[in-house]
């Protein structure tokens, strides 16, 4: 079954013709618990992976927190997303290649308190690619497991909200506070930026903005994915919630806390307090470098 955003409720461009310049498309992921094979796009799902290539481990020192590997020793990643370019052709595959894939050690990295996700880039047609069987790292704990989840691709198109310029949030504030008297929309939590798990779009700090710079170029990088917590909170849902998840009577919260959670948190991740990570990337570079944020509210 496709998912559907629900059309915005106002004409954001109409109201707010300042914002129109700042534009981009997201596309939504939609993961919902599923059984996809090696070869879908997936979150939590197997992978394939070139046999000539050892499976990636992670040999940093890890914090004390509650979210510590048991042991010392290096700890094999886990697959966390698998995107094929034909399910999101937005993405700019370095050459020769077609699927985009994100591990991560699944503990508590110095920063950011949060795993450490890492990039991989394959030609899905080479032959000595196969499903991988990684281990489980002993001691993981499901919050930074996901389960296995099919995803449905989205087109949205969202306006910054941390990422607004200033002046132009200065220039909007009483309109946005006009729309907020007069209906139940809020620019913020209704209009700007969708949550859960996709790529492109903006980044859905939850706090001050904190883009990296490119340490090649020195320019800033670009926003590639995010992966967040929950697809939507007690706010957002009213406009993100999809058409298809939405239940006949009553609304999302009234739904028993497992079914609820199968459409809020299907990945079951949960990234510090309901917190996301943000992956960048600067597509400028050749050797595209990679950095990654996280934030919690
Ligand atoms: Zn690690
Ligand atoms: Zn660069």
């Amino acid at each position: 079954m496709a998912r559907t955003t629900p059309p915005r409720p106002v004409d954001v461009e109409a109201l707010f013709p300042e914002v129109a310049a700042f534009r981009k498309v997201a596309v939504r992921l939609h993961p919902r618990i599923g059984a996809p094979s090696a070869r879908d796009s997936s979150l939590g799902g197997p992978v394939l992976w070139p046999r000539s290539h050892p499976w990636p481990y992670c040999e940093d020192d890890h914090p004390r927190t509650a979210y510590s590997p048991p042991g010392t020793g290096p700890i094999p990643l886990v697959p966390v997303l698998q995107l094929f370019a034909g399910d999101v052709s937005e993405l700019v595959f370095p050459d020769g290649t077609d699927v985009l894939q994100v591990l991560w050690c699944p503990f508590d990295h110095a920063q950011g308190y949060v795993p450490r996700p890492e990039l991989f880039w394959w030609d899905s047609s080479r032959r000595d690619v196969e499903r991988a069987n990684p281990p489980r790292p002993a001691g993981a704990r499901d919050a930074y497991v996901p389960n296995p989840c099919v995803l449905h691709p989205e087109r949205v198109t969202e306006y910054p909200d941390w990422d607004l310029p200033e002046d132009i949030s200065d220039a909007l504030e009483s309109r946005f506070d006009q729309l907020e008297e007069d209906t139940p929309w809020s620019y913020w939590s209704h209009l700007s930026v969708s949550g859960g798990i996709k790529v492109g779009g903006y980044p859905t700090w939850t706090q001050e903005p904190n883009w990296p710079t490119c340490p090649a170029c020195s320019r800033r990088m670009d926003h590639l994915l995010t992966i967040n917590s929950a697809e939507f909170d007690g706010e957002s849902w009213l406009t993100w919630l999809p058409v298809e998840d939405t239940p006949a009577t009553g609304t999302i919260w009234d739904l028993p806390y497992e079914k609820r959670t199968q459409i809020q948190r299907p990945p079951g991740l949960m990234l510090g307090d309901m917190g996301g990570i943000y992956l960048f990337e600067c597509a400028r570079c050749p050797d595209r470098p990679f950095a990654y944020r996280s934030d919690c509210s």
